[in-house]
């Protein structure tokens, strides 16, 4: 699953409330055509209704905290008439920009890179104490930052992670309903489809958004009901099964990966603490629980592109020893997958595993989106890092030091990374060493 990152919120804290004419009608980058009229309105505006009535399913009187690029105003827009719609009390935006941010790491002065805006931080979190719904739209340019100086952009994101735990540990322990959406911004579609030129390749993206979002369907409401049953068939499965490890193996890897004591597999839409159901990521293809910090063995590859902070990290190779990462390589990205290994002692152990099929619509649509909220779902994926309490038994109402014995790992960061192709199988293994194949050739072969 993917959390909402802290960049969601970014490095540059640009505007809080949403006045339209403090945007201007003239971005400070290159681009200089209004690409958004190529985005079909009527997509736009189910994505908006889905994300607040299945994303969200705010209940009438609770307010929403929203996090958006600053290309994504229009479905921004559309949120909030939605939101209101549905009885929301106050929606409270706040916008970054690509441009803002550049500026930053370009013109700021250097001892600024090891802080960050604690106090708006923990004024998110107090939100969240107080029931109020989170909204992420992602969309900026995933590379904005590769050209940046490296030490600064982990700086940063470090004094970013730090201030920002407080208010991750309310959506990674899921006390309030919150939800993940995408928009097309014109930079991310340029990286996505590089042959096309702008508009072309907004449009693409934009059609890839709705589909994998399910909005390209007249009635999304209904098939996202439909596909959240079939979500809950795979984890009711492998809940029955409750295996003590699995086993992965494929070109490259040899893998045990160990489950957490109690552990449940999720997956699709998920009851939040404040006893409502959302579905927090969307699209979302996986079913996912908590692997145990201290029982993953063996050699594993990554199988497609990490896109980290603006550096494509490819072909990771790991080797684990009692849960922990004691080698590393990449054939490109390898420093800074060995500066996010050492952040902290969680770095370099496993918060989640999860499960996609090789052919889900998102690995079938064959596009590399340099985005976790859509890569994570076109194959089966581990993350380095904090787990999430919601994939235990009765998780809700263990503590930290709970979860910690039950074998559940703690970070500040959680980062998916891809594991899964055409050629991994994978079985599930009892405490009695009794297996059960649960992937063959990356499909599911129950
Ligand atoms: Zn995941
Ligand atoms: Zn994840």
């Amino acid at each position: 699953m993917t959390a909402i990152g802290v960049l969601v919120i970014g490095p540059a804290v640009t505007y809080l409330g949403c006045s339209a004419t403090s945007l201007g009608p003239h971005p400070m980058n290159s681009v200089s055509r209004d690409v958004s009229t190529v985005i079909d309105p009527v997509k736009l505006d189910r994505l908006a209704e889905v994300a607040v009535k299945v994303g969200l399913q705010l209940r009438p009187g609770q307010d929403v905290f929203l996090t958006a690029p600053s290309s994504a105003l229009p479905l921004v827009r559309r949120i909030a008439e939605h939101a209101y719609k549905a009885g929301a009390g106050l929606v409270t935006p706040l916008l970054s920009d690509e441009a803002i941010t550049l500026a930053r790491y370009r013109f700021a002065r250097d001892d600024s890179f090891d802080r960050a805006p604690n106090w708006l931080y923990d004024g998110v979190a107090k939100a969240f104490d107080n029931n109020t719904a989170r909204l992420a739209i992602v969309g900026d340019d995933p590379m904005l930052l590769s050209g940046e100086d490296a030490a600064k952009v982990a700086r940063a994101s470090k004094a970013n992670a730090m201030a920002y735990q407080p208010a991750l540990s309310r959506i990674t322990g899921f006390d309030v309903n919150w939800n993940i959406v995408a928009y097309p911004g014109a930079s991310w579609a340029r990286l996505v489809f590089p042959n096309d030129d702008e508009a072309t390749a907004v449009g693409k993206l934009a059609d890839a958004i709705f589909k994998a979002s399910r909005v390209d369907n007249a009635d999304p409401i209904a098939a996202w009901a439909a596909h959240n049953a079939a979500l809950k068939t795979r984890t009711d499965w492998l809940n029955g099964h409750r295996f003590h490890a699995l086993h992965y193996s494929g070109p490259g890897t040899d893998l045990t990966i160990g489950l957490a004591d109690g552990h449940e597999w999720v997956g699709g839409s998920s009851t939040a603490k404040n006893g409502i159901v959302c579905n927090p990521n969307i699209p979302t293809e996986e079913v996912f629980t908590t692997p145990h910090a201290a029982r993953v063995e063996g050699r594993v590859r990554s199988t497609k592109p990490l896109s980290h902070q603006g550096t494509l990290i490819e072909d990771i190779a790991v080797r684990f020893e009692g849960g922990r990462i004691v080698e590393a390589t990449a054939s490109r990205g390898a420093e800074v997958l060995n500066k996010v290994l050492d952040t902290d002692e969680g770095a370099r152990r496993l918060g989640e595993v999860a499960l996609v099929p090789h052919s889900s619509p998102i690995s079938a649509s064959n596009i590399l989106f340099y985005n976790t909220l859509f890569d994570e779902n076109a194959s089966c994926h581990i993350a380095l890092g904090q787990c999430y309490s919601k994939c235990f038994v009765g998780g809700d109402s263990l503590t930290p030091e709970q979860i910690a014995a039950q074998g559940g790992n703690k970070s500040f960061i959680h980062i998916d990374w891809m594991i899964g192709s055409g050629e991994i199988d994978i079985d599930g293994v009892h405490a009695d060493g009794r297996r059960v194949p649960v992937f063959r050739k990356g499909e599911w072969a129950v």
